[in-house]
């Protein structure tokens, strides 16, 4: 590793860290030089993080609004917000139940609307580095199955992820003058324990995991490594010109 990393002195907070892209996100922003505050509902996962260098682990379930505010003022400042939990529903709009919708709307966009809420206040107060205040970077997990594009049988997932891009694009309009940067990341098929699991209870899993390669045109599911260098980058400063965008990282979904 390097003396000086990208993210040296940079205090992080990311959901959902536990496995996936949240974990992989934790060791190359650690690999960074950040102070990596490590949170997911399943303590067991965080198990992993022991010895982990600059890693804190602790459990934070992101459905509790007060448990989100408890581990931001837990932590001795922040400068960078990584919302990573999020849940896919599995169903076109007949398929949906009230509670589904409920739940995706709970987890992929309100939890993550609470840690702005937590984290931007301290954000606001941070020396900007030039004699003022406000200096924070939120990066929010969207997907490509959003505003950005539709995809079978993900109607309340990208109804959820599309608000994750609406909420983005508002809060970066908001504090665009008061050094909070805020963007969304919005990957393609990334090849994660939550994926295998889905892939895992279709009747046929292979044929399963076949169609979700099928979707991709580069022929190939992502791995989450592939996926962290754009947060990396957007936790940052080399990104400081950059707020309110959706970057996708989708092997070609989007094209
Ligand atoms: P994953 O789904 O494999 O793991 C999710 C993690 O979230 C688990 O560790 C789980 O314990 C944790 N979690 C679940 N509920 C939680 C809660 N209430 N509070 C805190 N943590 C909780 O990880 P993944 O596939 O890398 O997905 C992470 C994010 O990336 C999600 O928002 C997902 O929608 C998004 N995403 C994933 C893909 C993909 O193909 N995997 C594509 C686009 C976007």
């Amino acid at each position: 590793m390097r003396d000086r990393g990208r993210l040296q002195g940079k205090r992080v907070l990311v959901t959902a860290a536990g496995q996936g892209i949240g974990r992989a996100a934790v060791l190359a922003m650690a690999a960074e030089g950040a102070e990596v505050w490590a949170t997911d509902v399943d303590a067991s996962l965080l198990a992993a993080y022991a010895g982990a260098e600059r890693v804190h682990a602790a459990r934070l379930d992101v459905l509790d609004k007060a448990a989100i505010f408890a581990a931001v003022a837990a932590m001795p400042g922040i400068d960078v917000l990584f919302n990573c939990a999020g849940v896919v529903h599995n169903g076109a709009i007949l398929d949906a139940t009230d509670d589904d919708l409920a739940f995706a709307l709970h987890l992929n966009v309100r939890a993550q609307f609470w840690a702005i809420q937590a984290a931007l206040p301290r954000m606001l107060a941070n020396d900007d580095g030039r004699g003022g205040q406000g200096r924070g970077s939120i990066v929010n997990m969207a997907s490509v199955c959003s505003s950005l594009k539709g995809l079978p049988s993900r109607c309340v997932y990208g109804t959820s992820k599309a608000a994750v891009v609406g909420l983005t694009k508002s809060v970066a309009a908001d504090y665009v003058t008061r050094g909070i940067r805020c963007n969304a990341i919005a990957p393609g098929t990334v090849d994660t324990p939550s994926l295998a699991e889905r892939i895992n209870a279709y009747d046929d899993p292979v044929a399963a995991r076949a169609a979700f390669v099928a979707r991709q045109p580069m022929g190939r599911l992502a791995q989450a490594e592939e996926i962290v260098p754009v947060v990396v980058y957007l936790a940052s400063d080399e990104s400081q010109f950059a707020t309110g965008q959706v970057f996708s990282v989708d092997g070609g979904m989007t094209i």
